[in-house]
């Protein structure tokens, strides 16, 4: 007998959307018919779900939680933790998030991603994951030696900075030599290495100009974190990346010029991907001048509508793969307390309304099919990341996470209507979806805007697939 039969959906599976009934049995897929087809399988719960949409969970590559605003670290204000972030997601379709685990120096490698579980353990809505991730000037040799048996453990994915971001904030920066060693690694053990790619000495000298002509005022961020660093560091993290072997990983691309990067880096056959960002693919730097213009900020930047424009190309065309949130849950007085390009906090409360957002400008307002759809909110981050093909696809034998989507509603979001946060960049927005059902292995986690199940999120190992680390597999 099944514990779950889901009858009467349009499910998006790797050959498309079909009218299907998904049976679960122990977490896992176990059946996947035909509607009005199947014969009448007795499961301890059937739900009709009536034609709606039905899509893997979603996956959000690239959330913190738990940290300290490095903007804001002289006060030690923190976002969010994993559990304010998972139930946001999990109410949005959202059934797994990657967070980061900080090495502190000191820590054998297994520290800082134990230390980081715990914070996750026991509390969470979603499963997650852990990039590996340095924010030091040099990783110790003896730390890097530790990194091939860490892949070996699951830890799939690592992460590092090429920039400090501002000049106020802490060290996180990663010098080239330290990154190049990480890649040996990384190539060798078989992992993938995510950059936020700036070029540190371009925005630092930016920022000096900027104040001597004493234009702090947020609306300046683009001509701090700008286009040319986005060309050359893109550039440069590619080419060491084609040198030492190792597949990466760019997040939060901001301007046509990473996009370029990217396309002809997958051009000439390179494994690299690139992640974009709903707010990036949606605002521009013109909303910075609004009252609260912070509130639409992470670092680098918001640019020029071309920037933005680029970021749906190449979304359709495949050039980048996923689409993450940089999710730092706060709220409003929080988000806003910064109003200069030096303290602005960056991240942003947007875990919650990605799904919706991605299928009301994707497909319904520009036409991307369902499957393009599922590859950019759910499947490429699996692949990529090395959770495929436990996570990011609706089959027999993969984990039964699912979000069903009501795309019959076309209904304007407040604040209110949201978990993760006292306040939305989304505000006002008109969603043509909306998740009506969220499940996680097979749990119902969500249900009419209501939370059935108690945190029963769990680590994921991460292994990534030879095809995703040898050439631009997806
Ligand atoms: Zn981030």
């Amino acid at each position: 007998m099944l514990d779950l039969l889901l009858t009467n959906g349009l499910v998006v599976t790797e050959y498309g959307a079909k009218q299907l009934d998904i049976g679960i049995l122990g977490g896992k897929i176990v059946s996947l018919v035909e509607s009005g087809r199947s014969l009448a399988e007795e499961a301890r719960e059937t739900v009709d779900l009536g034609g709606q949409l039905v899509v893997p969970g979603g996956i959000d590559p690239h959330v913190h939680t738990n940290s300290v605003l490095p903007t804001a670290a002289e006060s030690g204000i923190m976002c969010f933790g994993a559990d304010r972030a998972s139930e946001g997601a999990i109410y949005g379709g959202t059934t797994t998030l990657i967070d980061f685990a900080h090495w502190h120096p000191g820590d054998n490698l297994e520290d800082s991603f134990a230390r980081k579980a715990k914070e996750w353990d026991g509390l969470t809505y979603t499963d997650y994951a852990l990039h590996g991730t340095f924010r030091e000037q040099e990783i110790p040799f003896e730390v890097l030696d530790q990194v091939p048996d860490a892949i070996a453990n699951g830890h799939g994915s690592w992460k590092v900075w090429m920039t400090n971001t501002t000049p106020t904030r802490p060290h996180q920066k990663t010098d080239l030599g330290n990154i190049w060693g990480l890649m040996e690694k990384v190539a060798e053990a078989g992992a993938m290495l995510a950059v936020h790619a700036e070029d540190d000495e371009l925005v630092m000298y930016a920022y000096k100009r900027l104040e001597r002509a004493k234009q702090t005022d947020l609306q300046y961020m683009p001509d701090a974190h700008n286009n040319i660093s986005e060309k050359i560091s893109f550039e440069r993290v590619i080419s060491l990346a084609e040198y030492t072997g190792a597949p990466i990983y760019l997040m939060h691309v901001s301007a046509k010029e990473g996009v370029e990067a990217i396309a002809k880096a997958r051009g000439r056959g390179l494994p690299v991907y690139g992640e974009i960002l709903p707010h990036y693919a949606y605002f521009t730097a013109e909303d910075y001048k609004h009252p609260h213009g912070a509130i639409y900020h992470t670092y680098p930047s918001l640019k020029s509508e071309a920037d933005r424009d680029s970021m749906w190309e190449a979304l359709i065309a495949g050039t980048v793969s996923t689409l993450a949130t940089d999710g730092v849950c706060t709220d409003f007085d929080v988000k806003t307390r910064g109003r200069t390009i030096f303290d602005t906090t960056g991240g942003f409360a947007g875990i919650e309304m990605r799904m919706a957002v991605a299928y009301t400008e994707g497909v319904h307002k520009r036409g991307i099919d369902l499957n393009r759809y599922v590859d950019f909110t759910s499947a490429n981050a699996a692949r990529i990341l090395g959770l495929h093909p436990q996570k990011g696809v609706i089959a027999i034998g993969s984990d039964a996470d699912l979000a069903v989507l009501d795309t019959g509603v076309s209904r304007v979001i407040t604040k209110d209507d949201l978990h993760e946060a006292d306040y939305t960049a989304w505000e006002g927005y008109r969603v043509e979806a909306w998740p009506s059902m969220t499940v996680l292995r097979g749990h119902i986690m969500m249900r009419d805007g209501e939370l059935k199940q108690g945190p029963i999120g769990h680590l994921l190992k991460q292994h990534v697939g030879k095809d995703v680390r040898s050439r631009p597999a997806c």
